[in-house]
């Protein structure tokens, strides 16, 4: 009676372990190749029947919160002849699926391919932009870092805010709203991208009174740079 239960037990293990391999045999590989305002383009297919169209969930997630906020359902259906030598001359492992990112709401984003219930590939970014500046793929981030809050006021290229400066920045570039920002560089590497209230920035510039936690946004105008709409925000570090 025991050695049957045994037999028994051990054939319900072989059964799983049997599902598991069958599972894993499941793999997928894929890859994001471009994204733009309109969607993303890509290739994904079964290792196991690579001429077959595969299958494929593209999650958006949020970068900041971690969470995934649209997951859309697709299937492979373009030809793709760079990948002819592994699925065949008759395959569509391509895709285009679209995104409307702006109904996403302001802040980046990150979209990868699901299969199988696993990440499959790479993942690439987008910025939806606020107010003012612009949308846009942010190319090569891979780590999103809270540097914590920061006291925040505007400058302009006027003689009070840049003494004699103009629009010309410390790092020799020239001052741009929506884009440049003078820090402390002992807080914040020169060159550095930071995502502040949505937008993204790049530290560019330094300023005699722009010392530690304190950022000083760029802007078109001497009423803009006095009167921005926030005093202290999370700045993060993009990289
Ligand atoms: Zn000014």
């Amino acid at each position: 009676m025991l050695k049957t239960l045994k037999l028994f037990l051990l054939t319900i293990t072989f059964a799983l372990l049997g599902a598991f391999s069958a599972f894993a045999g499941e793999d997928s590989c894929g890859h994001l190749d471009f994204l733009n305002e309109t969607g993303v383009s890509g290739w994904c297919y079964q290792n196991s029947q690579p001429s077959s169209p595969a299958d494929f969930t593209l999650r958006i997630a949020n970068v900041l919160t971690g969470e995934t906020v649209q997951e859309i359902p697709a299937t492979t259906s373009l030809s793709r002849p760079d990948l002819e030598s592994r699925t065949g001359a008759e395959s569509t492992p391509g895709f285009f699926v679209s995104i409307d990112w702006e109904s996403l709401g302001s802040g980046l984003y990150t979209a990868s391919i699901v299969s199988n219930g696993k990440t499959v590939g790479n993942s690439l970014s987008y910025h939806v932009s606020g107010a003012d500046g612009q949308s846009g793929l942010l190319e090569g981030i891979s780590s999103v870092q809270n540097l914590g809050n920061f006291r925040i006021t505007g400058y302009c290229s006027c003689r009070s805010c840049s003494a004699g400066w103009g629009g010309r920045t410390s790092s020799g570039t020239i001052a741009a709203s929506g884009r440049t920002v003078a820090v402390d560089p002992r807080v914040i590497p020169m060159g550095s991208r930071l995502l502040i209230n949505g937008q993204v920035y790049t530290a560019e510039d330094t300023g005699g009174g722009v010392k530690g936690s304190h950022i000083d946004i760029y802007c078109d105008s001497h009423a803009q740079a006095r009167s921005l709409p926030f005093q202290n925000a999370q700045v993060f570090l993009l990289s």
